[in-house]
């Protein structure tokens, strides 16, 4: 019998403020006692979500477990910046044709999302706004350029908007340039998981505040939780980084901590102040720079501040860095709007490979792994959710066929050469960008 046992289980701390604008969930769910299913899915971020609701669909007389350690929509996929991406670029893509596959996987996670969210009708904020990449001044209008330039050789088509246009959009003259793509879906993301978790079929069931803490293997699967345990016959790894907890991809992606931090909703005199004319989304083309919403509810969200985010917590100190830099971030664009109250800062970690590849497939003997990674997570990780249940079932389609020529992730060193490695690249961007943040 082979065991697997996590070396460390998710605790995303004290805040999420998406979550927090959302009425309190029922109790949960917890896998307590015995429980056997066909298969079990670790993990109810979007790509989980997405894999038990497409093992439910096709296997209508099967049983399968989602199981999470926290609440849905806490985690990593509720603590986001809510853009749904139909593509996206990076700029200077040198494979062409891997662009284009990445597109049109996201493509088909954003009409999946949107596909399950009108049938639904899941309240998550929904908004085809779209996307403008933006840049502040030369650093970012160099990134700028160089996107341009990637979506140009993909083939999206995108439109330049100047600075009075950014400022009829924002209320801001701090941005210099901007190009906007169509075709990006916002959400309210905790909202959308919290949906995604409420309408999954029949004969999928929903255990959270239940952290997988082993794995034994032995002519099927028993995965260990604090007041339970759940037997099946197959297993499927969804939990991002935490997948290197238990033994699969290791080495294989870069753990990065994000933070962001959303305003109390505006008054209609601050509205004003910031465009007047209802919601936006910006994110931007430097990576030192900032991710900037209003949202539907008239709120700010201010996405900044970088680390290597290999501890998968985040400490007091990195929270005050990063509400301190979002206070900079708001003051920076609308100086009357330095003092406003914020409604949680908090922080998530997300992976990236060396090399755009992915992590997808049969690590072992019914034991399954996809994880999104890179550019446009959520709608690329939809996709990739949908399509392994599709291959564990044998539906084969042209988008499995272009999810599996992806480059695996590719090895990377190991700590302390790869945190210096990342630490020196955050530090290089906020020193040459440090006017994009
Ligand atoms: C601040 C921020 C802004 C971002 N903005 C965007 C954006 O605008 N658009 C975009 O596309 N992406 C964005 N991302 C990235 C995106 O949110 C993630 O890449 C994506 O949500 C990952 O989805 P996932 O399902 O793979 O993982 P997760 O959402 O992390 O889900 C994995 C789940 O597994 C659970 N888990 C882990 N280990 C165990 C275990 N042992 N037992 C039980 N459960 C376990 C965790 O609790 C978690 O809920 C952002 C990320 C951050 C942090």
């Amino acid at each position: 019998m082979a065991t697997r046992k996590a070396q460390k289980l998710p605790d995303d701390g004290a805040r999420n403020g998406w979550y927090e604008t959302l009425p309190p969930p029922p109790p949960a769910q917890r896998a307590e006692g015995a429980v056997t299913v066909d298969y079990a899915v670790v993990g109810a971020g979007i790509v989980g979500l997405t894999v038990a609701r497409r093992l439910g669909e096709l296997r209508p007389t099967d049983t399968a477990a989602l199981i999470d350690a926290e609440r849905v929509g806490y985690g990593t996929s509720g603590r986001n910046a809510g853009f749904l991406l139909k593509g996206h670029s990076h700029g200077g893509e040198k494979d062409l044709e891997l662009g284009r596959r990445n597109d049109r996987l996201c493509a088909a996670g954003l009409e999946h999302l949107r596909d399950i969210v009108m049938r639904h009708q899941i309240q998550c904020d929904w908004s085809d706004w779209g996307r403008i990449y933006v840049a502040a001044g030369g650093p970012g209008e160099t990134h700028l350029k160089h996107l341009a330039d990637g979506l140009d050789g993909i083939g999206t088509a995108y439109s330049a908007v100047d600075q009075d246009a950014m400022e009829a959009v924002t209320g801001t003259r701090f941005y210099s340039q901007g190009i906007r793509a169509d075709g990006t879906a916002l959400v309210q993301p905790a909202a959308l998981m919290r949906g995604l978790g409420s309408t999954l079929p029949e004969n999928v069931s929903l255990y959270e505040e239940s952290p997988v803490s082993e794995i034994h293997s032995d002519d099927g699967f028993r995965l260990i939780c604090p007041e339970g345990e759940i037997a099946a016959r197959q297993v499927v790894l969804a939990n991002h980084i935490f997948a290197e907890e238990l033994g699969v991809a290791r080495s294989r992606v870069v753990p990065v901590a994000l933070f962001a931090s959303l305003t109390r909703p505006l008054t209609k005199d601050e509205l004003a102040l910031a465009g007047g004319g209802g919601e936006f989304g910006l994110l931007p083309a430097s990576p030192n720079g900032s991710t900037v919403r209003l949202t539907r509810d008239g709120r700010i969200l201010m996405r900044n501040t970088l680390v290597y985010g290999r501890a998968k917590r985040f400490d007091e100190a990195q929270l005050s860095e990063a509400l301190a830099n979002h206070r900079e971030g708001i003051k920076r664009r609308w100086p009357d709007l330095a003092d406003i109250e914020l409604d949680g800062t908090w922080g998530g970690t997300l992976g990236f490979t060396r090399n755009g590849g992915v992590v997808f497939g049969e690590m072992a003997p019914g034991l399954h792994a996809v994880m999104t990674t890179d550019a446009a997570p959520l709608t690329r990780g939809a996709t990739a959710g949908k399509l392994l249940a599709e291959q564990i079932c044998g539906v084969d389609s042209a988008l499995l066929q272009d999810m599996l020529a992806l480059p695996k992730a590719a090895l990377l060193p190991p700590d302390p050469f790869l945190k210096f490695i990342v630490n020196r690249r955050i530090r290089k961007a906020e020193t040459a960008e440090a006017g994009e943040l």
